[in-house]
């Protein structure tokens, strides 16, 4: 197994233990990606994969419900029977249980959380196994069971309650559930950490999974904590890089993962997207880095983002710090509303694994299942998933 690791990449990007592979080619079952697909795939040039897909979904009828998150490209899209955010998604699955088969759009972890929250009938589909999160790769079971074994040992265990983003795999997710916490997405993060300082008790301290930066924006923009009151711990330096008394002293302990999409966004972004287009709004989602965050105008989650630019006046301008799949739809939607909508940065900036999901993996997965052969299906063994929806409910129930 080959480390990758990188001593003179900035501090955002770190090293990761799992092999290099050719997406789609090889398999890691240890990874989110990198998992080979089994199938013929209808090749990329046939002139009749729309057509195909539509006849495979027709056939399917209402044995079929496609989830396509807000990150998949056009061409998927356009056979989602719903779009949203990997929460909105998963409780779209859970309220269609007279669909028999639910093929996910999106990523590992969100196709992990519908299995859970589906009922034992209801089979979900992951039309490209390769498609995964990095971020969810960036905090294995192992790792974070010898996280609190390190808060144990440090004393503060017991006053540490986990809160772990969506964007997790269910292995953390259970986690989460087993030790006393909650989940949360992009929208209700405050919500969830006001509910985990409560059970935490005094001098109670949250373990934030595994996107540091939601958790460190939440704290500091939304709770008004410092960012002092924040430590970093990473899992590849002993005891997380932290002393028993840094870990002590803390009121928010993050895990050192990083959405790679939202962390490329910069302070020098947003300075020049000001020059470039004066009088611009500056709209980011809260996995982009704290100084990005605390340079921007207006801070959301994608939904957030969507409702934002759908109530935006007629002749308003607008840069946007998220998926550019998002970014580009999202422009053209309003650009006849006379909203001039831009992307944050000037780079290309799709998210990879995403993208994974294309038309010839949908028409694919669709034709196997009209054909009577559930290809990928995605599904989290008993144990793992009572404790993940444990932390999952503990979200539903959030005031
Ligand atoms: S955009 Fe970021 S968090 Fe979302 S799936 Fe891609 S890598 Fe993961």
């Amino acid at each position: 197994m080959t480390a990758v690791s990188n001593a003179a990449e900035p501090l955002d990007v770190q090293p990761t233990p799992l092999a290099l592979l050719l997406l789609g080619r090889e398999a890691d079952p240890r990874s989110e990606r990198g998992v080979e697909c089994p199938g013929d795939l209808p090749s990329p040039s046939d002139p009749d994969l729309v057509e195909r897909a539509r006849a495979a979904k027709a056939r399917l009828g209402d044995r079929v419900f496609v989830l396509g998150h807000h990150y998949q490209r056009d061409e998927v899209i356009e056979f989602a029977d719903v779009t949203g955010d990997s929460f909105k998604l998963a409780r779209e699955a859970a309220a269609r249980p007279d669909a028999e088969y639910i093929v996910f759009c999106g990523v590992h972890f969100m196709a992990e959380s519908a299995d859970i929250l589906t009922s034992d009938r209801q089979q979900v589909v992951l039309p490209d196994l390769a498609a995964g999160c990095s971020m969810a790769d960036m905090a294995t079971a192992e790792q974070v069971a010898e996280c609190w074994d390190v808060l144990t040992e440090a004393g503060v265990a017991e006053r540490t309650v986990p809160v772990s983003y969506m964007n997790s795999s269910a292995d953390i997710k259970a986690f989460t559930g087993r030790h006393g916490g909650t989940i949360c997405t992009s929208s209700n993060a405050r919500r969830a950490l006001d509910w985990a300082f409560e059970q935490a008790g005094e001098d109670g301290k949250i373990l934030f999974l595994p996107d540091q930066h939601l958790g460190r924006n939440t704290a500091v923009r939304d709770m008004g904590m410092s960012l002092e009151d924040c430590v970093v711990y990473n899992p590849h330096k002993p005891n997380g890089g932290l002393t028993a008394e840094q870990l002590r002293d803390a009121r928010m302990i993050l895990w050192r993962g990083h959405c790679s999409v939202h962390g490329r966004f910069s302070l020098d972004s947003v300075n020049e997207v000001r020059e470039r287009l004066p009088g611009v709004n500056v709209l980011v989602h809260p996995e982009c880095k704290h100084e990005v965050v605390a340079a921007a105008d207006h801070v959301g989650s994608t939904e957030y983002i969507i409702n934002t630019l759908d109530a935006a006046p007629a002749g308003s301008k607008w840069a946007i710090g998220t998926e550019l799949n998002l970014v580009r739809r999202l422009a053209n939607r309003y650009a006849p509303e006379g909203k001039e909508i831009v992307f944050l940065d000037r780079t290309v900036c799709f998210c990879s694994t995403m993208n994974r999901i294309d038309l010839p993996h949908l028409v694919w997965a669709l034709e196997s299942l009209a054909d009577g052969k559930v290809v990928n299906r995605i599904q989290v063994d008993p144990e793992t998933e009572k404790f993940a929806k444990v932390a999952l409910e503990r979200m539903l129930a959030l005031p």
